[in-house]
């Protein structure tokens, strides 16, 4: 029986309470006799505390229980014998075995003359198993080998309230400078980031996410972060916070892309190699397959590389081959790929160039008169200036169902042929496409020999006004070949322009017409003669030194004579057309815009050009008479003509139906076959002076 209930039996009533209080408390509390250690009385708190029975208890000394050791508590004893309470904390070993942490208020009391100590007591072990936990949470992130920053998810600009050392040290921030703020310091200028977005969306969804980041350090130093960001969710699963761990992996990055260089370049020249090559191919071939686009594979072997090799050494071959890759490189389009394949071998990809086979073969032959000329400029290595040449090997694609390899296989075997065929060559893989260039090759090479032996004549025809007068002229270059047969401007002039032979070409045509001018004027029948100018031939920055020098050199006057171009001269670039016209309009020159109607037909140029006449296309007045579009263009011409106070001039006027159609809209001027065919010059000039 118990001192309580011991109490309870002598006195009723008071003790009764006190025997409630301390049995239903729910504190733990029991009584201790400190002369011998004996527990006393426990409460049932007590009794479930310890899971040892009260009979038990009662039979029990503390030391049996608090892992103290008897001695401690015994000296502990003494204090409370002087009537001093006091408080302590120790482990108790409970019925089951294990240790539990508590803390003890021993209270001093007089029970009937007996000293014995009331014990309060707090079992503690799980606060301080959370503490503890918290403590090494708070330790294991300062201690986390990654940096770490925590973000306040319940704000709305998720401002950090946590960065660790690692964090520190990683950025060179402190935790100071870092706390309050948003990240997205860390991203520097590199605001347009695609990661950033998977970031910002795994953010909004309360998802974990994962990304390479370029970020920056506070001494402004770019390293690759890779960023872990997690929720974290309070018990009711809200997100209070997130976390992110970064790593600075930018030697791992750097490395990655080592290797990439490795497997896909060529180390000499930073070129793509043959596997990346043939990877871009597959892909363009693939496309062009699906959008009707053609593309082209070049081949390209320098000549006689290796003696250059063999004889120099290996390191001017290799700056050579250097210097190569990046004259290739600058010749072509951003989305061209130059590759080396290995030696004196460059492979070029030319995807996308139009769904139209001639325009692309077209585009590739000027893509190769271009690396052609860049290849043979000198090459100069120290002293000494090396001339270098090509064999080129072309194939294009999509024929069918070739291969990448097939491709390059086909552009190697042209390559060959071209090799045989001598030095600086090329040849195409398709027998249409190498027809086509070798015509136009002859006829360069024909160009060039009648330009040197002057095979060409002008020819001139009448430009007549309504009352049949002839008030003008058009000069109109003809070429007798070798075989006598007259050869058309339409066949030779595209690629005199493309050669350049059409400057010295339309120089000596412009002297031809002032000729006429100047004879006509001196018989006393000056009329006006137009002369075509080439884009080629306009856009030379000495073309009005040219016209002036020519003038001078013939005596014509520089009214009578008329300059033609076209819209797209003009829209090429506008101010400087603009300059230029007005420059060789003080020489007394008028300007007449050739084909007028069949280019960009914005008028709002006209009036900023200086302008004396239209000529409107015979394209347009082929079939003004029936059709009803090219009637109103042509109506719609002579209307703006008018209103800007411009001369016109029909061209192609073949029929009676075709001068009736235009007189009946005013138009003033006609040329054609209805008046006239162009003819030998010295034969209009003579009937002209006959009339
Ligand atoms: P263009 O400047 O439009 O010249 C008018 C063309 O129409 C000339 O062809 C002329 O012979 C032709 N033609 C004249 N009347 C009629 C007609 O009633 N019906 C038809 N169907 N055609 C007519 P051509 O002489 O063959 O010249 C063709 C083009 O070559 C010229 O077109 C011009 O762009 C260019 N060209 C001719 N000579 C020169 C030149 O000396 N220098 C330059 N740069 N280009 C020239
Ligand atoms: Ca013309
Ligand atoms: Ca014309």
């Amino acid at each position: 029986m118990g001192i309580i209930s011991e109490l309870q039996d002598r006195r009723s009533g008071e003790s009764d309470i006190l025997l409630q209080i301390f049995n239903q408390s729910p504190a733990i509390e029991y009584l201790l006799d400190p002369e011998n250690g004996q527990i006393v009385d426990a409460n049932d708190a007590a009794c479930k505390f310890w899971g040892f029975p009260r009979q038990k208890i009662q039979t029990m000394r503390i030391w049996e229980i608090n892992t103290s050791g008897r001695k401690k508590i015994e000296e502990q004893f003494t204090e409370t014998k002087n009537g001093i309470s006091y408080f302590y904390q120790c482990q108790h070993r409970i019925a089951s075995g294990e240790f539990r942490d508590v803390e003890v208020y021993v209270n001093p009391i007089n029970v009937q003359g007996r000293t014995l100590n009331l014990i309060i007591a707090h079992d503690v072990t799980d606060r301080r198993r959370t503490e503890e936990s918290l403590h090494l949470a708070q330790r294991a992130l300062a201690a986390a080998p990654v940096g770490i920053l925590i973000a306040d998810a319940q704000q709305p600009d998720l401002p950090i309230i946590y960065a660790n050392p690692t964090f520190e040290q990683l950025t060179g921030y402190s935790q100071a400078e870092v706390l309050g703020r948003n990240c997205r310091f860390l991203q520097g200028p590199q605001r347009d980031q695609p990661e950033i977005q998977q970031v910002r969306t795994a953010l909004k969804e309360g998802r974990i996410c994962e990304v390479t980041l370029r970020n920056f350090k506070k001494d402004g130093t770019m390293f690759w972060n890779q960023l872990h960001i997690a929720p974290v969710r309070n018990d009711a699963g809200t997100i209070t916070h997130f976390i992110g761990a970064q790593k600075d992996v930018s030697s791992y990055v750097a490395a990655n892309a080592r290797i990439d260089q490795l497997a896909f370049y060529d180390a000499l020249t930073e070129l793509p190699n043959r596997r990346l090559f043939l990877d871009r191919l597959a892909n363009c071939v693939s496309i062009a397959q699906r959008n009707n686009v053609f593309g082209a594979v070049v081949f390209i072997d320098l000549d006689n590389f290796k003696n250059l090799n063999d004889a120099e050494g290996h390191e001017i071959g290799d700056e050579l081959l250097r210097e190569m890759a990046q004259r290739l490189r600058q010749a072509l389009r951003q989305e061209d790929t130059v590759s080396r394949l290995g030696g004196d071998e460059f492979v070029l990809l030319l995807p996308a160039l139009s769904d139209d086979s001639d325009i692309s073969a077209h585009m590739v032959q000027t893509a190769i008169a271009r690396i052609q000329k860049t290849i043979c400029e000198p090459v100069v290595i120290g002293t000494l200036q090396h001339q270098i040449a090509a064999s080129i090997g072309v194939t294009l694609f999509p024929k069918g169902a070739e291969s990448a390899s097939d491709l390059l296989k086909q552009a190697d075997t042209a390559m060959y042929r071209a090799k045989a065929a001598g030095r600086n060559s090329v040849c195409y893989f398709e027998p249409t496409m190498q027809a086509a260039v070798s015509a136009r090759l002859n006829i360069e090479h024909d160009l060039r020999d009648a330009m040197e032996r002057q095979d060409f004549r002008m020819f001139l025809q009448g430009q007549v006004d309504a009352a049949g007068t002839v008030i003008g002229a058009e000069a109109l270059i003809r070429w007798h070949n070798k075989e006598g047969g007259l050869i058309s401007p339409m066949a030779f002039i595209p690629v005199a322009e493309d050669t350049g032979l059409i400057v010295p070409m339309g120089e000596w045509m412009l002297r031809q017409a002032c000729r006429a001018i100047k004879q006509l004027e001196d018989a006393g029948r000056p009329i006006r003669i137009a002369v075509n100018v080439s884009p080629r031939q306009f856009r030379k920055t000495d073309f009005r030194d040219r016209v002036a020098e020519i003038l001078r050199e013939t005596g014509a006057n520089g009214n009578l004579l008329t300059l033609e171009i076209t819209e797209a001269v003009v829209f090429d670039n506008l101010n400087e057309a603009i300059s230029k016209m007005r420059e060789l309009k003080k020489l007394g020159v008028h300007f007449s815009i050739d084909d007028f109607g069949t280019g960009y037909s914005s008028l709002a140029y006209l009036k900023k050009l200086p302008l004396t006449e239209l000529k409107i296309d015979k394209s347009f007045i082929q079939d003004a008479p029936t059709d009803m579009n090219d009637a109103s263009l042509v109506e719609a011409i002579l209307a703006v003509a008018s209103h800007h106070g411009l001369q016109v001039v029909a061209e192609g006027v073949e029929t009676p139906q075709h001068v009736e159609f235009l007189k009946e809209r005013g138009c003033p001027l006609f040329q054609g076959y209805y008046f006239g065919r162009p003819v030998p010059g010295e034969e209009f000039v003579n009937q002209l002076l006959k009339t």
